[in-house]
């Protein structure tokens, strides 16, 4: 077996590809690939998507970094802190997002994932897309804006911007977001990132305020 995939509830039996798929466990995500020898050696485990099942906004980033490597968790190291700190500005919690990347592997010295790599991981994303089935979907940064536009992105002019993509016949609102960690390096970028997450605010409804309304 190459690859198993799961996700709460279950996804559909006609979107696998894999007899052996988990169709109805508790796990999340894949719990086994090979098909990108290179991460295989360089990571220490894959880490899929977190948050509802059924969330309202879809987060995708690049691919972990080795905070996210070690903790099997998408955006727990600094550019996680920034995040957390974007939604908590706009009235959300971490918890009240899904969070997940184009590329389920750390790539060896951080480095970005190939082009054969985001092919590779493809399905998974698309799958965890159709199962979540969220009003938007942000990407963070250059990486999964243009895996998911099909097209070169300049993230910085275009942060704010809501596309529409087809994925199997289905179609999904996509908003251009600057990465977290790019407010790090270039803090110019810092107005950008919190003016799209405040458009994506606008998709989450009240179902965006339930964990925060408590405090
Ligand atoms: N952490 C992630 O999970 N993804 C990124 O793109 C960057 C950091």
């Amino acid at each position: 077996m190459e690859a198993s995939f799961c996700i709460d509830g279950g996804l559909p039996r006609s979107m696998s590809n894999n007899a052996d798929d988990c169709w109805h466990g508790d796990a999340v995500g894949v719990t086994d690939c090979t098909r990108c020898p290179a991460l295989v050696d360089s990571r220490t485990q894959i880490v899929n998507g977190v948050g509802p099942a059924d969330a309202t906004l879809l987060f995708v980033g690049e691919a972990p970094g080795a905070n996210e490597d070690e903790q099997g968790e998408p955006f727990v190291g600094r550019s996680g802190d920034v995040l957390d700190t974007g939604l908590r500005d706009i009235g959300l919690a971490r918890q009240d997002v899904r969070i997940t990347n184009c590329v389920r592997c750390r790539p060896p010295e951080n480095r970005d994932p190939t082009s054969e790599e985001r092919a590779n991981c493809r399905d998974y994303l698309d799958r965890e897309i159709a199962a979540v089935d969220p009003e938007l979907i942000v990407t963070l940064g250059k990486v999964p804006g243009e895996l998911l536009l099909d097209r070169s992105v300049a993230v910085t002019s275009e942060a704010g911007q809501i596309d529409e993509i087809d994925i199997d016949g289905e179609r999904w609102q996509v908003l251009v977001c600057v990465h977290p960690a790019a407010t790090l390096y270039d803090p110019s970028q810092q107005t950008a990132f919190e003016d799209a997450l405040a458009t994506a605010a606008e998709y989450a409804g009240d179902g965006g305020q339930s964990t925060l309304g408590e405090f």
